[in-house]
């Protein structure tokens, strides 16, 4: 077995580096491959079974899908749906698809359950920080700019409603922005997936940055197998491999996507209560759940959380979670007793240590 991982030159690879594609890595001929850029970041779609048009047709639905995705959610296109709303006036309901509002009620959801930890409505924290479509500072924000910007955060400032096919969705305050970058790349692997089994695709590994779904086996008749690396930034230390059969697995890690200034070192993981970025020892977190949809949700709301408190979220809410937190001789994995029914045999040893 050989291990490699897909390299991207764009800044969002932080994930990229925490998954490596162990079984998809040799193309066999009973496997086809696609893969592309989006959403700032890559993917990569392998399948064992026959796709109707063969790879050209794959490759050209997948993209279509992706675009029309940005086109609905990316706050990086001026043009988007997504960028039409943050920039219209409040109290005037936008008509968005469902495909949209899932992703939207998804943050609504998150938010509520994990208190506030993952909040959709982040965006004007992430930009001032340097991590959205703005330019970074130059400097630390202020405490002044810092309680205008929580001032426009909330969901409770958001409102989504049923209307016919569609929904409406709107906002009780004009300069409310909504964010849905950490919830991109999950919907995309979970609508990527639909996608091939509509076409009647059953054997199949998705991957779009830290979001992973799986289905059936990989060309030697094996279970799909992702590993879990360590942040360390050696290439190719595996923490973990895992098996997620057919379960959406999102990791978020706040180890790569980060700046230095003044000395200090800041992490594109905002949370919402104190308006800054993140400074715990939690470096990353796995999550397994239905969807990857709800995975890249509850993933960021832990890295909020830090170690401790994501640990015993985690056990309250049975989740299978995979936490590395940076210790005094390296890194500890943590993961529930929910995960470790989809951790492999890994090939190598290191410390991991289940939290029963
Ligand atoms: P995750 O942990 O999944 O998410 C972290 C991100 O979520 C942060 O970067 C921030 O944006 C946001 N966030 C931080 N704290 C919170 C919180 N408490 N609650 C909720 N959200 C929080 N990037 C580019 O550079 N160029 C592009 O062209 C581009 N296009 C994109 C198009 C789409 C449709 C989407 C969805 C994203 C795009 N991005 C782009 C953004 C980039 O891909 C995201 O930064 C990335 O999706 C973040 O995911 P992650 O896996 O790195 O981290």
């Amino acid at each position: 077995m050989s291990f490699s991982a897909p390299l991207s030159p764009l800044r969002h690879g932080a994930l990229l580096a925490l998954m490596l594609l162990l079984s998809a890595c040799q193309p066999s001929p009973t496997q086809t491959r696609i893969q592309g850029n989006t959403m700032g970041t890559y993917f990569v779609v392998t399948i064992t079974d026959t796709y109707p048009g063969g790879k050209p047709a794959l490759q050209k639905e997948v993209n279509a899908l992706l675009a029309r995705m940005n086109k609905e959610i990316s706050t990086y296109d001026p043009d988007s749906l997504i960028s039409r709303f943050n920039l219209g006036p409040a109290n005037a309901p936008t008509l968005i698809p469902a495909t949209m509002a899932k992703i939207v009620q998804q943050g609504i959801d998150a938010g509520h359950l994990t208190g506030g930890k993952l909040d959709v409505t982040v965006g004007p924290l992430v930009n001032l920080w340097g991590f959205g479509p703005d330019k970074r500072p130059v400097k630390r924000p202020s405490p002044e700019q810092i309680v205008r910007a929580r001032e426009r955060v909330g969901i409770d400032k958001l409102d989504l409603l049923p209307q016919g096919d569609h929904f409406l969705l709107t906002k009780r305050i004009a300069d409310l922005y909504l964010d849905l970058s950490t919830l991109g790349e999950g919907a995309a692997s979970d609508e990527i997936a639909a996608l091939l089994e509509r076409k009647g695709v059953d054997n199949y590994l998705i991957e779009v940055a830290g979001a992973v779904r799986s289905k059936g086996h990989n060309s030697q008749g094996n279970p799909w197998r992702v590993a879990i690396v360590e942040p360390s930034g050696k290439p190719g230390t595996i923490e973990d491999v895992v098996t997620p059969n057919g379960m959406g697995l999102s990791t978020a890690g706040s180890y790569l996507n980060y700046y230095e200034l003044d000395g200090r070192r800041y992490s594109h993981i905002i949370d919402p209560a104190t308006g800054e970025p993140v400074t715990h020892k939690l470096v990353s977190a796995s999550v397994i759940t239905q969807t990857t949809l709800e995975a890249d949700a509850l993933d960021t709301a832990l890295m909020v959380m830090g170690p401790e408190q994501a640990m015993s979220f985690a056990r309250r809410h049975h989740l299978a979670v995979y936490l590395i937190v940076k210790t005094e001789q390296g890194f500890e994995a943590r993961y529930t007793p929910e995960f470790a029914p989809y951790l492999s045999a890994k090939p190598q040893t290191g410390a991991t240590k289940p939290v029963s």
